[in-house]
């Protein structure tokens, strides 16, 4: 009998794995159904000995000092600012679109109130906000949203931006000065050992067992435990019953590449005509030297392991029903980017699942072990 059972050993996962076990001094199953922890920030060294995320480029960025103080427990930081290029019209040119982009992709030399100027210019006026096509026309006008962003999205969420919430390219934001780092976050640094160490170092507790390639839905009535965590996809733990949520997914082609740079940056977009929507090469994120160097193209896709919630109001709707369903699951705590159905930073899933474990403390206190009778199966 454990005393919890949790799926999934991702971020979410693993931060309650750890906290429980480290300050409940509570018994813990750890269970996932891939053949590995970390969840999709897993990275691995592949056959040329290079550090490479398996799920796309992971960059950790946050404001929160208590975030980096907790995780600063089970790992050294790598300085790394993230840069990113788009390829447009045959240039790479700086993303988010700053003073540089305009001019290199004009052949200006305008300075930053003149870039203003040329924004407003350019801006169309939209009444309300409300879809992802109306935040970009509104802001940088409908030239620079057909070149940089539309081909992007349409390619990313499989749909045009105009039937997508403003809430995807709220996250882009624009620029009048020459600051080209992806992220404004007061912290971006990268685990110095890579993510799957630090999740090791999290895990290395008596209290802990790790059970991988491992399914809930084959094990949930044969696994002894008292309370559940699931991180895993909230439709799918409630067999789908009030219909699918769509998730969008990805297609990763790795390669390796006899050369020793092959980008100038870590992440260059293609918003255009290729079927890819980027090119990774990890050795900038890392620091890592080696004669050669590795790279992962994206595809999306719609089928595949679910990795972002489609951001459209009748999925929120969806989800919220599924919510409803879980509040009659006593017992039973869903945490994650999956399991709460929203596009979380690793930085925010951590936060939630500190969050989580705060309110665990508040409402059980330790000593309070609940009888067999209390098994947390879902209904
Ligand atoms: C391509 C890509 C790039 C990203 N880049 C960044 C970035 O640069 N910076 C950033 O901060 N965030 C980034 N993210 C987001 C980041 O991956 C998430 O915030 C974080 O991994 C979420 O952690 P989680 O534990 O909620 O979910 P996950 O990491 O998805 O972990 C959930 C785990 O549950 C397991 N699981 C699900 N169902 C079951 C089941 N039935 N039984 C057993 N196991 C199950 C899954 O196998 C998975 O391992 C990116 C995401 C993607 C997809």
């Amino acid at each position: 009998m454990f005393d919890w059972l949790i799926v999934g050993a991702g971020f979410a996962g693993s931060v309650l794995a750890e906290r429980i076990a480290s300050q409940r001094g509570e018994s813990v199953l750890l269970i996932d159904r891939r053949s590995h922890i970390g969840g999709n920030a897993y990275d691995c060294y592949n056959e040329a000995g290079i550090l490479i995320h398996r799920y796309g480029p992971h960059i950790f960025h946050t404001n929160a000092q208590s975030i980096v103080d907790y995780l600063s427990q089970f790992t050294a930081w790598h300085p790394y600012e993230h840069r990113v290029l788009a390829f447009v019209d045959g240039k790479l040119l700086p993303i988010p679109i700053n003073l540089d982009t305009i001019n290199r992709l004009y052949g200006l030399e305008l300075s930053s109130a003149e870039l203003e100027e040329f924004f407003a210019s350019r801006r169309e006026t939209v009444e309300k906000i409300h879809t992802a096509e109306d935040v970009v026309v509104s802001t940088v006008g409908r030239e620079l949203y057909e070149k940089f962003f539309r081909g992007y999205t349409r390619k990313q969420w499989g749909v045009d931006p105009s039937q997508l919430s403003k809430s995807v390219t709220a996250r882009v934001p624009t620029r009048t000065n020459r600051d080209d780092r992806y992220f404004g976050d007061s912290f971006q640094q990268m685990p110095a050992s890579g993510y799957t160490r630090m999740f090791e170092r999290m895990l290395d507790h008596p209290n802990v067992k790790i059970m991988l390639q491992t399914d809930y839905r084959e094990v949930r009535e044969r696994i002894p435990f008292r309370r559940l965590i699931y991180t895993g996809p909230i439709d799918e733990f409630f067999d789908w019953k009030l219909g699918r949520l769509p998730y969008r997914s990805l297609r990763f082609e790795h390669v390796t590449l006899d050369c020793e740079q092959f980008q100038p940056v870590a992440v260059v977009n293609y918003p255009q005509t290729e079927a890819y929507t980027r090119i990774t090469e990890y050795k900038h994120l890392t620091g890592q030297r080696n004669v050669r160097t590795s790279l992962t193209y994206e595809y999306p896709t719609d089928i595949g392991d679910p990795y972002y919630p489609v951001p459209r109001p009748e999925n929120e709707a969806l989800y919220k029903q599924y919510e409803a369903l879980s509040a009659n699951c006593p017992g039973v705590w869903f945490v994650g980017r999956l399991a709460t159905y929203r596009y979380y930073n690793m930085d925010q899933v951590v936060g939630q699942a500190l969050a989580t474990f705060a309110r665990i403390q508040k409402t059980i206190p330790a000593s309070d072990r609940a009888p067999q009778s209390a098994l947390a199966m879902p209904v």
